[in-house]
């Protein structure tokens, strides 16, 4: 008889792990997923195209209900897993119905932070999460009042860019002197400042919320220098929390995410955990790519085949806000690196490779992406380009093309 395996969360780790589990292991597990969220499975990165109009909100599912069916999957969305009893291999659903399993996958995901500043509770702040706070920001825009967003990382842009394609005003907050400082240099920065700028986007950097001002709604936003800025609603893009209070609260341990080995497995045996939700050697993952290498390995650790997780090398490679930025590796470079850069503020492009010790360290590029996962292929295969130094900026096509004498 197979062995009841339920997956806790029905978001992208969750149906990429059921993918695998499909070609590694069929007919062993009756696999369950349970999910908060009232619909199949989506591709949660496509929310930024829902929310700028570019892809419509039915066109994001990753799979369509057939696809679970004909893979004899239980799919029970709208519905919050309250409590593991780790003893008893059971868990409750928010309800009282009590699932029992052998094997259990938190897929939990995280949640959005909220500032911790008075009025942050305030009716008129939002999120960006999930598709049903892409409903609200939709309506929101149709308003067409002013909107602050607030964080000028990936999500913040994204919904900043969303809002305004949309129709609204937008003023975005970001504390710290740059955007994106965690993907790219000061002059890649500036840069994507002067690129969404010129989409209409007010941008101030350096500011730091302290109040979220309004009596029975938000009026207003207040910054440590005493500016504020009015506006008829927030949104909060300031990072995320992995959601580990399940876990937590049946006494798996629990760091910033819930902690796994290499095969993914919690300090319960029979429990594992993958994606945002989960913390691996100290990292927890806030990107799609690590999720699907951990969902290939646990496939196959559940398969009880060898298989183990070590970590994964990020890169940044997307669309924001209508830009095209990458970035991946050592990208600041330090004294014991040189960097190779390539700029042009009027056609928008900005090209940086750092190398060190006649590798490939790292590298940011704004405007031209084609040859990102080229320089990634590099940076991760740590091979030496002394051969291609001198046209490696160019791209792979000159860098490839046979010399002359
Ligand atoms: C707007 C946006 C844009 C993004 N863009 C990119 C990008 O360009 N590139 C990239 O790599 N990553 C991007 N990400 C991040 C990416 O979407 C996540 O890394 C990925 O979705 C993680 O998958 P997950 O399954 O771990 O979590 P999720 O997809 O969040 O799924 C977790 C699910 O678990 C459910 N859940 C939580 N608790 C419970 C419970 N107790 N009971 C039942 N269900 C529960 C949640 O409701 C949720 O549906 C973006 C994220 C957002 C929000």
């Amino acid at each position: 008889m197979s062995e009841p395996l339920v997956i806790v969360g029905n978001g992208m780790a969750a149906a990429r792990l059921v993918d695998e589990l499909a070609r590694t292991s069929l007919g062993r597990y009756a696999v369950a997923v349970i999910g908060e969220e009232p619909r199949l499975a989506y591709n949660r990165v496509l929310l930024s195209s829902v929310l700028a109009g570019e892809t419509a909100s039915h066109d994001i599912e990753l799979k369509p209900a057939t696809w679970w069916r004909d893979r004899g999957v239980t799919v029970k969305y709208g519905c919050r897993v309250t409590e593991i009893d780790v003893g008893r291999c059971e868990l409750k659903i928010a309800g009282d119905e009590s699932v029992e399993f052998s094997r259990l996958v938190l897929a939990t995901g995280s949640s959005p932070l909220r500032l911790n500043v008075p009025g942050g509770d305030l009716p008129g702040v939002h999120t960006f999460r999930d598709s049903r706070d892409v409903d609200l920001l939709l309506s929101l825009a149709a308003r067409r009042k002013p909107v602050v967003v607030i964080g000028g990382g990936l999500l913040g842009l994204e919904a900043a860019y969303g809002l305004a394609k949309a129709g609204a005003p937008v003023t975005l907050l970001h504390l710290m002197d740059r955007l994106m400082e965690r993907q790219l240099d000061a002059p890649a920065a500036d840069l994507l400042k002067t690129l969404v700028e010129r989409k209409g986007i007010k941008i101030l950097l350096n500011a730091n919320t302290v109040r979220v001002h309004g009596k029975a709604r938000v009026e207003g936003v207040e910054l440590a220098d005493g500016r504020l800025i009015d506006t008829d609603a927030v949104v909060f893009a300031a990072g995320i929390r992995p959601n580990t209070a399940l876990a937590k609260e049946a006494g798996i341990s629990v760091n910033r995410g819930v902690v796994v080995d290499d095969c993914l497995q919690t300090s319960a045996r029979n429990i594992f955990a993958l994606g945002e939700c989960a913390e691996h050697r100290g990292v927890c993952y806030g990107l799609v790519e690590p999720t699907y290498e951990q969902a290939g390995v646990l496939a196959r650790h559940l398969a009880a085949r060898d298989a183990a997780y070590q970590g994964s090398v990020v890169a940044t490679n997307l669309k924001v806000s209508g830009v095209s930025v990458f970035s991946a590796g050592d990208f600041l470079g330090s004294d014991a690196s040189e960097s190779i850069v390539l700029s042009d503020v009027r056609r928008g492009t900005y090209k940086k490779l750092v190398i060190q010790d006649g590798r490939l360290a790292g590298a940011v590029l704004i405007g031209d992406t084609a040859d990102a996962l080229w320089y990634l292929e590099m940076i991760r295969g740590r091979k030496s380009v002394t051969a291609i130094r001198r046209e490696m900026m160019f791209g792979r096509s000159l860098a490839s093309a046979p010399k002359a004498a």
